[in-house]
């Protein structure tokens, strides 16, 4: 069986596997960009429209890719807010100037809890627009959509066959995602749903990976994925199987910023800001207008404390009276 799945994985370094061929798909973004966003059919969320041709070279050897690589993403599950801003989008945009860095829309995440697909098909677009309406610099850095990439689905099969379930069963995230939409209900892939974040990861050899706080815990399973491959497939096991030894997967790094990692909701304290708060009110939309801002603050849940308080990873908006 070791044998058998370890055949899989050395297939990230071969270019005519159709694993290389959706990665260099990913790497090109001045071929992909316009197709990728806005030449898919309305009604199919996971057709996938690259074309590219097998025998095109899966990581280019110019000097960019000697650059350290990062990658990072949003769901396309609602509106972006400022969590996701602070947290993610605003720090990718010093970052694309360098590092080899791509930023997808991470459509097959937000499948995890019920969606409608028109309106997926729309946020997918909407998040791809105010990306670049944040800065991202498609000349720079590579955008595109995860489901376009089939290789982060197939990489995933072979990471969840190497993930222990406890690990999984530990994940914050799930817990409270799960007990919010009733956990009878819940589908599998919200317990899977790390490891689908490991492939986004582990597929491009990333050096570093921007996000807030909440996904802490989940970049900590991808680094142990990562590890455990290793040291299960890769090193002399791998060589003597005619592959290149060593490690099979780089073990990322993740940024989070110093200040505005976790930005929390207006209407409950103890949670962060989310896109898929079923309150509007709960968040500062990127898109909300001058006025219905200053109705949010106005109306937010407050400390006991006046003031506005920096914590190192912690933004909090305490005082209503500060307006
Ligand atoms: P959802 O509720 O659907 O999970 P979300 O608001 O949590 O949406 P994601 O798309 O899951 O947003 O996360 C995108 C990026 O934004 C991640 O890097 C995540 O760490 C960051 N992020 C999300 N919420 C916050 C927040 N409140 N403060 C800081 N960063 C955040
Ligand atoms: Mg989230």
């Amino acid at each position: 069986m070791a044998r058998s799945l370890l055949s899989h994985f050395p297939i990230l370094s071969n270019s005519t596997s159709p694993l290389a061929s959706s990665l260099s798909c990913a790497i090109a973004p001045s071929k992909c960009f316009p197709r990728h966003l806005f030449g898919r059919p309305k009604a199919s969320s996971f057709q996938c429209l690259c074309t590219l041709s097998v025998s095109e070279p899966a990581v280019p050897e110019t000097s960019s890719s000697v650059r350290k690589r990062i990658v990072s993403g949003v769901q396309p599950t609602g509106s972006i807010h400022l969590g996701n801003y602070l947290g993610a989008i605003k720090n990718w945009i010093e970052l694309q100037n360098s590092y080899d860095t791509l930023f997808f829309i991470v459509d097959l995440h937000a499948i995890t809890l019920p969606y409608e697909t028109q309106q997926l098909a729309k946020s997918t677009r909407d998040t791809a627009a105010i990306y670049l309406a944040c800065g991202v610099d498609t000349s720079k850095a590579s955008v595109f959509v995860q489901s376009h990439v089939r290789a982060h689905v197939e990489l995933m099969w072979l990471l969840s066959s190497a993930t222990p379930i406890g690990w999984l069963n530990k994940m914050i995230q799930f817990k409270e995602k799960s007990r919010k939409a009733g956990d009878e209900n819940v589908s599998v892939s919200l317990l899977t749903y790390p490891v689908l974040m490991a492939s986004d990861i582990l597929l491009y050899q990333s050096d570093f990976v921007p996000v807030g706080e909440d996904q802490k815990q989940h970049l900590e399973l991808t680094r142990e994925l990562a590890e455990r491959v290793n040291y299960l497939y890769g090193g002399r096991k791998w060589k003597k199987l005619g592959g290149r030894g060593g490690a099979i997967f780089k073990v990322p790094e993740p940024l989070i910023p110093p200040a505005g990692a976790r930005v929390m909701s207006l209407t409950d304290g103890l949670s962060k800001m989310s896109k898929s708060s079923p309150s509007d009110q709960s968040r500062i939309n990127l898109l909300d207008s001058k006025d219905v801002i200053a109705n949010k603050i106005k109306r937010c849940k407050t400390d006991s404390s006046t003031g506005l308080i920096f914590a190192p990873s912690t933004f909090i908006i305490s005082a209503v009276s500060m307006l």
